[in-house]
């Protein structure tokens, strides 16, 4: 057998040992065999890079149909392989996987950066994969083009760089994938912002190096109490990804102030139950006082809308320097780096530490009967937004009742179900819609009360006037913005 196959189900083995052998062999070859003479710009045959995708899903413990999916998520997209031959080779839920991803790939972030789009754009892409395995294996895929990104020309890596950070690092912070999202930023910073990137990586080492020697200094102490609790423990400092300290950095409170910023060396305390979290808070605080007001966040009475768990606090260490402590149980410390996309299933699967496919499965899935991840997807988002925002994505409710439509420069709109045209230049502007006098739909002209779907381009003609608007408009509009401003120029 091939040595990438071996490897690719020893990882499986790891914790799906009963898994289906025979359909990962056979979509190994369907999809080597798809790609037979393609190459990646690196040189290397095309299969190349399913095949590690695959693996980094079978890292993350997926299901068998994932990682089936996995390694034929390029063959609808990039071969002559059909919807309907993934159909009758692999069935219809595979088939719905790779169809999803080839969906996902194809939305791209076109327009600008601009906040509301860019939430916009994750949720067509959420809304769209319809299962939370087809944004698992968009993430892998991502991961490993971001990996190999040097072979990809100059525009390229800039676009794909800015869409990474923008839609595919948020994604996987909100699924809990600490470790992606950081790998994901420090890939993607040097080729998005490319001055910025080596000019903060020169100014930042001195910093860094200052911290890692004062962390090195207190942890001394603390390891000498700990010892006395008598339970496994470890303590390790980890830098701040560059990406997110320039993020902090940039905020105006910190205003490029590295003083400003504790956790530029973060130190990690990883216990062996959660009785030892606070009982090493105690002695991190009988040692180093905490830092009025900026303090302890205790993320394990109220874990973050992701899922995350620690007890973070900020004391002063020796000269009054800040210092900020995590302190965690080695079993959050493991959902916090590689996430939860198997916390579902083990909280199942609590007893036995091996998983079954069909116990993986169930978690992973989209349905109806158990809490949709999509739908806990959008309630995280619903929490990490300011009020304002929460009460506009509340009305966005479930995604399937809403249309993600493009503007010709790329920009996602958010409309209802029923949505026109004339709803689109609405909420696009109100000039735009007071000079209308037609519409395109992916570069056909459409009547105005066609009913607008997700995915599509919407494009307003205007006049070069505006004009009063029609009573009838009424009639065809469904959102209250049109609506009411329709009827203030009428009156
Ligand atoms: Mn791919």
């Amino acid at each position: 057998m091939e040595k990438d196959l071996i490897r690719l189900f020893e990882l499986i083995e790891i914790y799906n040992p009963s898994f289906d052998k025979k359909i990962i062999e056979k979509a190994y070859h369907f999809a080597k065999r798809s790609h037979l003479g393609q190459k990646r710009l690196s040189g290397e045959n095309y299969f190349l890079h399913p095949m590690e995708v695959a693996i980094i899903l079978a890292t993350w413990k997926l299901d068998t149909k994932s990682i089936v999916a996995g390694l034929l998520h390029d063959t609808i997209e990039d071969t002559a392989v059909s919807r309907q031959s993934i159909v009758n080779n692999f069935g219809e839920d595979i088939a719905v996987l790779v169809d999803g991803v080839t969906k996902v790939t194809n939305l791209r972030l076109k327009g600008s950066i601009q906040k509301d789009f860019v939430e916009n754009l994750r949720k067509m892409l959420i809304a769209m994969s319809k299962d939370l395995r087809v944004i698992l294996i968009k993430l892998a895929d991502r991961l490993h083009n971001m990996r190999t990104i040097e072979y990809l020309p100059k525009n390229k890596q800039r676009e794909n760089s800015i869409e990474t950070l923008e839609v595919y690092a948020p994604l996987a912070d909100r699924l809990g994938m600490g470790k992606v999202k950081g790998e994901l930023e420090d890939l993607s910073f040097k080729f998005a912002y490319p001055d910025d990137y080596s000019q903060l990586k020169k100014i930042s080492e001195k910093y860094y190096k200052n911290a890692e020697a004062h962390i090195l200094s207190i942890t001394k102490s603390i390891k000498k109490e700990l010892d006395k609790i008598g339970k496994k423990y470890e303590i390790h400092s980890r830098k701040k990804h560059l990406y997110s300290l320039w993020r902090k950095l940039l905020r105006p409170e910190n205003d490029w102030n590295f003083e400003k910023i504790h956790d530029i060396v973060a130190t990690r305390i990883i216990v062996s139950d959660i009785g030892m979290c606070y009982e090493a808070l105690g002695v991190v605080h009988s040692l180093f006082k905490p830092v009025p007001y900026l303090g302890i966040s205790d993320f394990i009475a109220q874990p973050k809308p992701n899922g995350y768990r620690s007890i973070h606090t900020k004391v002063f260490g020796p000269a009054g320097r800040i210092i900020e402590f995590q302190i965690r149980t080695f079993e959050m410390h493991r959902q916090a780096e590689y996430g939860d996309s198997a916390h579902w299933a083990y909280s199942e699967a609590k007893s036995s530490s091996k998983l079954s496919d069909k116990v993986l499965e169930s978690g992973i899935r989209f349905s109806d009967q158990k809490i949709s991840l999509v739908k806990q997807l959008i309630e995280w988002q619903n929490e990490i937004v300011d009020s304002d925002e929460f009460t506009k994505s509340m009305k966005v409710d479930l995604f399937s009742q809403r249309n993600f439509v493009f503007s010709p420069n790329g920009d996602v709109y958010d409309l209802p179900n029923g949505a026109t045209p004339i709803d689109f230049a609405f909420s696009v502007h109100t000039k735009l819609a007071n000079s209308m006098i037609g519409a395109k739909v992916n570069g056909k002209m459409v009547p105005l009360d066609y009913k607008l779907e997700s995915g599509q381009v919407v494009e307003i003609l205007k006049s070069k006037n505006s004009k009063k608007l029609s009573s009838k408009w009424l009639e065809i509009v469904v959102t209250t913005l049109a609506k009411r401003e329709i009827k203030k120029q009428l009156t």
